[in-house]
């Protein structure tokens, strides 16, 4: 494990609120929902509610225990629940998830940030490419819609058929990228499934973005100074990474 970033070769990322702003197109998708289902519900309680998935459906998707689509129609009667909506059935749950996703795809938009980092990895001829929980195909796409294709999408949760934390797909991503695992820094938001499962993976740095209003929490040690500790570095804006990395 390297403590600074000199041996890093390879750049891994994660694609959800990391590069692409999924916040903002779930709360987009949200306020649909409201108007139709939930006597327009409090949009910013409605996707905190919705991002907080208090009974984790979509971390057991990515353990392999349940489809995409069957934690996603969880998460919605959980939502309607809450607040006050209809209870979907399988029927219902089609017409739901039809404008759910019509309205989400429509918000796909890139962080601002994203472009820059990506272009000072050009730079230094760092190869980057993406490691998701959600499946391959769908990130290929919604990178395009971000006007982000030049991440190649290496690895996606249907790959192995499970996700981050899981070892193997840092694993495989590295291999992907062509380096050894040591070698590769891994960027996301999720401070568990990201950072630190990277370097509990054998990566070489596990940079932790905390997006304000994302997935923040407190991690004792990590200032967010940039100085990496225990191959562990929080960061603000993917405009640090170049700093991190020392290519600035
Ligand atoms: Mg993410």
């Amino acid at each position: 494990m390297v403590t600074d970033a000199s041996s890093i070769r390879g750049v891994l990322f994660d694609v959800d609120d990391t590069l692409v702003d999924t916040r903002g197109a779930f709360r987009h998708a949200l306020a649909s929902v409201a108007v139709d289902y939930l006597d327009d519900a409090d949009h910013d309680e409605l996707l905190s509610a919705w991002r907080a998935d208090a009974n984790g459906w979509y971390r057991a998707h990515t353990r392999g225990e349940m489809s995409h689509k069957e934690q996603r129609h969880r998460r919605a009667n959980d939502l309607h629940e809450l607040f006050g909506g209809p209870y979907l059935d399988p029927e219902a749950y089609e017409v739901w998830d039809e404008s759910f996703e019509r309205y989400f795809r429509e918000g796909w938009a890139p962080h601002p940030d994203a472009a820059g980092a990506l272009d000072a990895l050009d730079a230094a001829g760092i190869p980057y490419g993406g490691l998701s929980n959600a499946a391959h195909d769908y990130q290929v796409l919604k990178l395009a819609a971000c006007g982000l294709s030049r991440v190649p999408m290496l690895v996606g949760v249907d790959e192995l058929g499970v996700g981050k934390p899981d070892p193997r797909v840092f694993a495989l991503a590295c291999d992907r990228l062509g380096f050894a695992p040591d070698e590769v820094a891994y960027v996301g938001d999720e401070f568990d499934v990201d950072p630190l499962a990277a370097v509990r993976a054998g990566l070489g740095l596990g940079v932790w973005i905390e997006r304000a209003g994302a997935h923040s929490r407190d991690v004792d040690g990590l200032a967010g100074d940039g100085v990496p500790r225990d191959g562990l570095v929080r960061i603000g804006s993917l405009g640090d990474l170049d700093g991190v990395l020392g290519i600035r």
